[in-house]
């Protein structure tokens, strides 16, 4: 058994439906399981359109843009819309009226899986044309906790529920799946973070043993920098797990950082690949470590940097470190560089809004506060002194790290 993950920009129109089908097409008889995110950037605008519907805000001109898109797509496919999309449509509207006074990340939840649940229908339509295609809602597999947008998978549910309800299924056909979207124990839709896909393939490798995951994406496979930021990126043709952890704990946006433990725990080869160049190999992640690493380049922009210092002169002891940081793992925030000093703890973190409300609300009446915003961080990996020469010039550094393999700068 294989598994496929195709995102929102390998599927954004016609073409790309036709072209994931003929990838699909040229695996002949493989076993495939699925799993597809929304259309182009269907999840920002199911963003907007909660944000509108929950605030009592005219959300008509939104909602037609969504059907309009999806419309387009399926008319260029089939000539007509397929019923199996127009439930979903109608069943999305029906959420929308009935929001009213519930929690704003239940109602997220409520409404941005429709994404997902689109485009699988769309295109389980498109490929029943060639192949014998299931369509399987993820959400009676995929069972996470109440932590809305950001839910946490529950394994031993989950693996059951795959074994018992989508292994049958996709030992017969190929199945169409879903990216992103899971269901709490009351049958309430989750999500599992945003670009949370690639973490739904890894959790269904986990689950069916497969023998592969593949990412099917723009890009030819995984680089050591943007190409949009930094000039001659190159790319890996191999690369370990524990490398790709790291690479993605320092934010490179390769893959869901979440996808990685589960495929590594079973040893499943990862393949980061091209859907436009379908001949070229891409990139193959495994426990193989013996690739010698060129220096990797990871920009993440948008950061807030926090400063706490303490009230009285007592020192920023470990009780006082100990409980900024139970805070910030009660709110799931990822620390990107920390240091402390006598008085202070300073931490960097990514620059959302309602997140730095609430560390004010939790941590005011212990500590100072200071915010500053909006800086960039950049992390070198795996170093070499050349590499160096390639960091953004006329920058001021507010925090700087280096350690034997990676350095980190904070600038404005
Ligand atoms: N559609 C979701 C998003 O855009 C999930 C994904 O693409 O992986 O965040
Ligand atoms: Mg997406």
């Amino acid at each position: 058994m294989q598994i496929f993950k195709f995102g929102g920009a390998s599927v954004k129109d016609a073409a790309g439906v036709k072209n994931l089908g003929e990838i699909v097409a040229s695996f002949g008889s493989q076993r495939l399981v699925i799993v597809v995110s929304a259309m182009g950037k269907t999840t920002n605008k199911l963003e907007d359109l909660v944000k509108q519907a929950h605030t009592g805000q005219d959300y008509a001109a939104t909602l037609g843009e969504l059907k309009d898109y999806h419309h387009e797509i399926a008319q260029e496919l089939f000539g007509e819309i397929p019923e199996s999309y127009l439930h979903f449509e109608r069943s999305l509207e029906n959420e929308l009226k009935d929001l009213g006074e519930c929690e704003s990340m239940l109602a997220y939840d409520k409404i941005v899986p429709y994404g997902e649940l689109m485009s699988t229908s769309i295109i389980a339509e498109y490929l029943n044309k060639q192949v014998n295609c299931k369509w399987f809602d993820a959400r009676t597999i995929i069972r996470t906790d109440q932590y809305f947008t950001e839910a946490n998978v529950d394994w031993v549910v989950t693996e059951k529920q795959v074994i018992n309800l989508l292994k049958p299924v996709a030992e017969e056909s190929v199945v169409v799946t879903q990216g992103f979207i899971g269901s709490d124990v009351e049958g309430n839709s989750t999500t599992l973070g945003r670009e949370g896909s690639d973490y739904t393939g890894a959790i269904l490798a986990y689950c069916l043993n497969a023998e592969g995951f593949t990412v099917w994406k723009d890009v030819p496979g995984i680089l050591n920098a943007d190409p949009r930021i930094l000039e001659g990126a190159e790319q890996y043709e191999k690369l370990s797990y524990r490398e790709v952890t790291e690479m993605t704990y320092y934010g490179a946006q390769v893959i869901h950082p979440k996808t990685l433990k589960p495929i590594a725990q079973k040893s499943i080869p990862l393949m980061v690949r091209s859907f436009q160049d379908k001949a070229k190999s891409g990139t193959t992640i495994s426990t193989d470590n013996t690739t010698k690493m060129i220096p990797c380049f990871v920009f993440k922009g948008n950061q807030l940097l926090v400063t706490a210092q303490v009230k009285d002169h007592s020192f920023m002891d470990e009780k006082k470190l100990g409980l900024i940081l139970q805070v910030l793992d009660l709110l799931n925030i990822k620390i990107n560089l920390m240091q402390n000093s006598a008085l202070t703890f300073s931490f960097c973190i990514d620059n959302k809004e309602f997140k730095s409300k609430r560390i004010k609300e939790l941590l005011n009446r212990d500590f100072i506060l200071s915010f500053e915003s909006p800086l960039n961080l950049a992390t070198i990996k795996n170093y070499t002194p050349d590499a160096f020469n390639k960091l953004p010039w006329n920058r001021t550094v507010i925090m700087e790290q280096k350690t034997a393999n990676n350095y980190q700068v904070l600038y404005r």
